[in-house]
């Protein structure tokens, strides 16, 4: 009794969850039913399956204005998919895993969305994306072994922020004995802080004022003539916030049981799922 009915009607039926009527048996196929009509009820089945969720971030919105405080994720669509595999190098990535961040996560406000929410986000987007395992190959520093772990994502601990922990950020060096005012590191600040060099290079970046001068001249020229010493207190002071997800995991190598600690990689390869 059903071979009449075009695929269409099925879908309405199933939308309008009405008892199926002898009106719409025997109802000719409407002649003005659009084709984006069409797609949205031959998908509709989708949108139970890739349901937004809601995640709280790990920053509470406290460095946000209030912003930033539950946004919600879905899975990536094979649209997204397509537009991962466009990315060929660690440059394109970070642009890449912007859009992405866009297309699936809801209720951020991306400009002042702190770096470590971003991380947070990014391994989630995996988790429900592609499941719970992370296999990743580590090299072992001791005796360059290759190492096959497997990480379990939602193992890795999450550090939220509590209201009143977030020191002021300004330090007095101790070396100079200068105050510095500087900031965290923010969403789009990833494509400076690829490796440890970029992160030296940038440091000014992240530096608002140096003894009440604001200038990047005086910035830029007072890091390269400090101290180590002042320098490394600096970096730990800006990129050592303490909250997000936890992505450093303790591994021991098959091969000489050297312990050692890793940072988990994300990369352009993050979400290459084969
Ligand atoms: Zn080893």
């Amino acid at each position: 009794m059903n071979e009449n009915r075009s695929i269409i009607d099925i879908a309405r039926a199933a939308e309008s969850k009405q008892p199926e009527t002898p009106e719409v048996q025997s109802s000719r196929i409407q002649t003005d039913t659009s084709e984006a009509t069409a797609l949205k009820d031959l998908l509709q089945k989708l949108d139970s399956k890739i349901a937004w969720v809601d995640v709280e971030l790990p920053s509470r919105g406290l460095l946000s204005d209030g912003a930033n405080t539950t946004v919600q994720v879905r899975p990536f669509t094979f649209e997204d998919e397509k537009i991962l595999r466009t990315a060929k190098n660690a440059n394109q990535a970070a642009n890449t895993l912007k859009t992405l961040i866009h297309r699936a996560v809801k209720g951020m406000d991306y400009d002042t969305l702190p770096l470590s929410d971003k991380t947070f986000l990014l391994f989630k987007l995996r988790e429900i994306s592609y499941g719970n395992e992370y296999p990743i190959d580590i090299e072992c520093t001791a005796c360059e072994a290759k190492n096959s772990l497997n990480v379990e994502l939602d193992k890795l601990p999450i550090k939220y922020l509590e209201e009143g922990s977030l020191e002021d950020p300004k330090i007095t060096l101790p070396d100079s004995e200068v105050e510095v005012e500087y900031r965290y590191p923010m969403a789009d600040d990833d494509a400076s802080l690829t490796d440890m060099e970029q992160m030296m290079d940038n440091l000014w970046k992240f530096i608002k004022s140096v003894g009440g001068h604001d200038s990047r001249m005086v910035i830029q020229g007072f890091i390269s003539k400090t101290t180590g010493k002042d320098v490394l207190t600096l970096q730990n002071k800006i990129f050592g916030a303490d909250f997000g997800l936890q992505t450093k995991v303790n591994f021991i190598c098959n091969n000489c049981e050297a312990d050692s600690v890793i940072d988990l990689p994300l990369n352009e390869s993050f979400f290459n799922v084969n």
